[in-house]
């Protein structure tokens, strides 16, 4: 007799964020399938959307510059991040 685990794909996972630093479902993070093979920023989109506001930019332009980052920086860690807001908010 065969026991059969069923791997349910509804289990949602959590991912923290780097900027508000909050535990959020992976799916509010963007995906960037193309780009990142398959990982998501590390920024989630409620953040993005206050900085595109910020900054007065696109969502679009905001999410290119994390993907860039996650793309060019192998060691990107949240400082890294946290230095780059405070140019955004001054
Ligand atoms: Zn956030």
């Amino acid at each position: 007799m065969h026991c059969v685990y069923n791997v349910s794909m509804s289990v949602t996972e959590l991912k923290e964020c780097w900027r508000c630093e909050k535990l959020k479902k992976e799916t509010d993070f963007h995906l960037r399938y193309q780009i990142l093979r398959n990982q998501r920023l590390h920024i989630c989109e409620v953040c993005i959307l206050e900085e595109a506001q910020v900054l007065g930019e696109t969502p679009t332009e905001i999410r290119g510059v994390y993907t860039h980052m996650q793309l060019h920086f192998k060691n990107l860690d949240k400082s890294m991040y946290k230095r780059f807001w405070l140019k955004a908010v001054s």
